[in-house]
This record gives structure tokens, sequence and C-alpha cells, in this order.
């Protein structure tokens, strides 16, 4: 794809007027609708449907889709500034809508002309829900290594195999699954390809994952047995590209994660600003204590400077440009900024950190998840220096 085309598909096409619509609309359905009962369902682990109503009607699960396919358009940029308002009220919301647009942009960014007719305006909608199907059991780094085949025969393909930690894998109807169409392939990556898959016979969940954080959202594990899906679902018709669909489907994932890193650490830091001017130790209120400063001072920098980057990755990614590296970065260091951040909150917050009645606990298990989502933060750093040393070539 050539740069021009590639920025005509990225950049959205929406007018200031009517971002700060979407914002506005956003903040105010956030507080009525959102704040209010997220300790409920995220304490009983029990899916938000009522909410994703309504995020269905909000346009969020077409959010980045380009409005000729019914989406909203909306540039990365923006994209990740929702993102980052939503992940400060309740971040597991996010993924519901992320990696569903995850299998979206490789359809958009990949797929044949009927492909994205066919798929783009029912995932728009919300009607065709789903994600991304990669990991396995015993392969998620090493996405080369995964073993789910799908052989043809005639117009369909048979699809045998087993993926893991598919988010949306209960509640989703159709995923963009990451296959071996060549198991002998060398080298291995020349034999992967992108399926779109919607359930039905042959293709089932075989376990909900019960999690640390990141409640009320659905984990699974889905199960092909001789499943047989079109031959026209293979993204772009030509097998052996899914390797290099993922990393071009992985930029935008790894935006997201970053923005939803930069949420945590700033609804991290903003409560923890006003817990310390409410709770007092010694005669005075704790945002007076030194120790208590250096932690808020280091805060506020690493939420901004997180910000910063997820923002620039975003406006690369707009721009039409390789952003590995750019999203790369910013995935690292705003995972790292959440967690850390997260952590000071609860050292804040004393004693009551540890309570449920308080969000903090909730921004110590959600935070990691962002270091291990959408490639670790191990894998990030050498994305990095492979990059920094290609853009550097003496
Ligand atoms: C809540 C949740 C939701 C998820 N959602 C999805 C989803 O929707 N779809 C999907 O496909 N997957 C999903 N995943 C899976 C996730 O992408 C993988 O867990 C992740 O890619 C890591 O793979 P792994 O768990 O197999 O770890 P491994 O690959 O086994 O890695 C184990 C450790 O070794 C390190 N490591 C591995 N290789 C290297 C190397 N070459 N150099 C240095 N260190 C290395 C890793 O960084 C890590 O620290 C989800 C995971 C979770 C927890």
């Amino acid at each position: 794809m050539s740069v021009a085309e590639k920025m005509d598909e990225a950049a959205g096409g929406l007018s200031q007027e009517e971002e700060s619509q979407i914002f506005d609309t956003l903040d105010k359905w956030l507080e009525r609708d959102v704040r209010p009962v997220v300790k409920k369902f995220d304490h009983a682990d029990e899916y938000p449907r009522d909410i994703v109503e309504q995020m269905k009607e909000m346009g969020l699960f077409g959010a980045i889709i380009k409005q000729e396919y019914g989406g909203l358009g909306m540039s990365a940029l923006t994209y990740a500034r929702v993102v980052f308002k939503i992940s400060e009220v309740w971040m597991a919301l996010t993924g519901i809508f992320n990696s569903h647009l995850i299998m979206a942009t490789l359809v958009q960014r990949f797929g044949t002309e009927e492909q994205k007719r066919r798929f783009l305006p029912r995932f728009a909608t919300g009607e065709l829900r789903g994600g991304l199907g990669l990991t396995e059991p015993d392969a998620g780094t090493d996405l080369q290594g995964i073993r789910t085949k799908a052989m043809k025969q005639g117009d369909h393909y048979i699809v045998n195999g087993t993926k893991t930690w598919i988010t949306n894998g209960v509640e989703g109807t159709c995923f963009a699954v990451l296959v071996k169409t060549d198991p002998e392939a060398q080298p291995r990556h020349k034999g992967m390809s992108f399926i779109i898959m919607e359930k039905g016979p042959g293709f089932t969940v075989s376990k909900r994952i019960q999690k640390l954080g990141y409640k009320s959202i659905d984990s699974a594990e889905l199960v092909f047995q001789d499943f047989k899906v079109p031959v026209g679902n293979l993204v772009g018709g030509k097998e052996g590209q899914g390797f290099y669909q993922a990393a071009g489907g992985l930029e935008i994932g790894r935006i997201n994660v970053a923005a939803r890193g930069v949420g945590i650490a700033t609804a991290s830091l903003k409560d923890s600003v006003r817990y310390a001017q409410q709770r007092k130790t010694f005669g005075k209120a704790i945002a007076e204590h030194q120790a208590i400063q250096l932690k808020l001072g280091d805060m506020a920098t690493k939420v901004e400077a997180a910000r910063l980057l997820t923002e620039h990755a975003a406006m690369a990614y707009d721009r039409g440009e390789r952003c590995d590296m750019e999203a790369g970065m910013a995935k690292l260091y705003a995972s790292e900024a959440a967690v850390e951040n997260s952590l000071d909150a609860m050292r804040i917050h004393g004693g009551y950190s540890y309570s449920k009645d308080f969000d903090v606990e909730r921004y110590f298990r959600d935070a990691p998840l962002m270091t291990i989502g959408e490639g670790t933060n191990e894998l990030q750093r050498i994305i990095i220096a492979k990059q920094l040393v290609a853009r550097n070539k003496i």
C-alpha cells in the first residue's frame, strides 16, 4: 500500500466541531451512565450489556471505520483521545471495542473491496462484534509458532486448532483468526493467513478464563474442530499475508493499549491529588508532606509524557507513516506509567487503597495487563531497537 493510500485510509474525516461534539457526548455518558456502575459490574465480573448497547448507539464499534462503510471515520488521534477518556473511568470497556476494531482495521486495510462491503458496515453498527484470534496455548509472543491450521478443500477452508485469551470470545460472534494455511512453509511466516470466521458448528467456546483484573469483559479459549469457512473470508484473498497483516493491525492496537495506560495513569493521579488534600496526618493534609509531593510530581510527569508519546504515535499513524517504533514506545512507556502510578496511588491511599470501596484497587488490578496485551513490553523493546538500527544504518 502506498503512503498516499495509507494516509487516505488512516486519516479521519471529522471536523473539529464533530470531534468536540463526540467528546461532549462521551463525557456526559461516562459521568451519567458509566461511573456510577463501574464498581458494581467490576466486582460482580458481570458483562455490562446495557452499556455495550449504548456504545453501539454512539457508534464506538465503528470509531475508526471509514464513513463510506458506515463508521465514524475518526483519526487515530481522536480515537486515542476517546480511549483516554473512557479508560480514565473504566479501562475494561475499551477492550470491548478495541479488539473488534483491530479486526475491522485488518479488513479495512488489507481486505478485498467485496470483503469491506460485506463486513465493515456490520462491524460499524456492532451487529457483528468480535475480535482478534492470534494467541494459542503454546504461542503468544512467538506468533510464527501457531498451530491452528486451515486447509483448503474446494471453496472452503477446514480449520482445526485452539486459540486462547481471546477478548470478546464469549460475547462476540466474529473473529479475525490467524492460521497456518501452509504449515510446512519456510520461513514460517510465509505460511500464515488471516481468515474472518463467524461462529457456527465446529467453532466453539471451550472456556471462559477467570482473571485478576480486566473484569466484566470476557476472555475465552476458542476451539476449531473441522470448522468450515468459505475461501472468500481469507483476508485480502491471498494466502501467506497474515504475519505482515498482523503487524499492520497491531500498530493501532498498540496505540490503543498506550491510550488505555494513559487513562489508568491519569485516574490514579487524579484520585491521589484529591485524596492527598483530604487525608490529614500529623496535623496537616498529606499533600503537604514532601514524601507525598515527590510521588505526585512523578505521577503527573509520567501522565504527560505517556499522553504525548501516544498522541505522537497516533499522528504518525494518521500521516500513513510506518509507526511500529512510535507505537511501541508509547505502549511501553504508557503501560509502565499505568502500573507505577496505580501502585503509587495505592501507597498514597494507605490502608483504604486495599478496600473495594476505592477505585484505586481496580487500577492496580487492571494496569499490568497493559504491559502484556498487544505484545509484551519485552517485545516492544526489541521492536524499538530493531527499528532504531534500521532507521540509522551506517
Ligand atoms: C486479558 C488478556 C487479553 C488478551 N486478549 C487477547 C486477544 O484478544 N487476542 C489474542 O490473540 N491474544 C490475546 N491475549 C494474549 C496476549 O497477547 C499474550 O498473552 C501475549 O502476547 C504474550 O504471550 P504469552 O502469554 O504466550 O507469553 P510468552 O510468549 O510465553 O512470553 C512469556 C515471557 O517471555 C517473554 N519473551 C518471549 N519471547 C521473548 C524474546 N524473544 N525476548 C525476550 N523476552 C521474550 C515475554 O515478554 C514474557 O515476559 C490476551 C492476554 C490477556 C492476559
